[in-house]
């Protein structure tokens, strides 16, 4: 995986990926709950939705909307395994490491800082 500067930016030549903004009630609940209980969010979700070696409904295991988290999993190729390969070359069938699990929760949480100043 590369830098989470690097990730970001490259995101950023996506249409699809760049065109991913918190709703109004995302917002709100990203106020109301701060950064620090979200971390624990996106580590919770990373650890059951994404590790596995064969995640659950993998493609279809992360909602578009309902979560700040969520959110941020589809905006950053972090929503499913299928995707991690495509953008990252995270190998599939292996389950992520602890590394893998938080540099991925770095991302999630830098692209929801981001959002965070508007
Ligand atoms: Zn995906």
């Amino acid at each position: 995986m590369q830098s989470i500067e690097d990730a970001l930016r490259k995101l950023e030549t996506s249409k699809f990926r760049a065109g991913f903004y918190l709703s109004r009630a995302e917002r709100a609940y990203l106020a109301e709950k701060g950064m620090e209980t979200m971390r624990r969010h996106a580590e919770d979700f990373v650890r059951e939705r994404l590790a596995p070696a064969e995640p659950k409904n993998d493609g279809k295991q992360t909602p578009m909307s309902g979560h700040p988290v969520f959110k941020a999993m589809h905006a950053t190729a972090c929503c499913c395994r299928g995707c991690l390969q495509k953008w990252y070359r995270v190998p599939l069938h292996v389950p992520l490491s602890e590394a893998q699990q938080k540099k991925i929760v770095d991302l999630l949480m830098a692209w929801l800082g981001r959002q965070r100043v508007f």
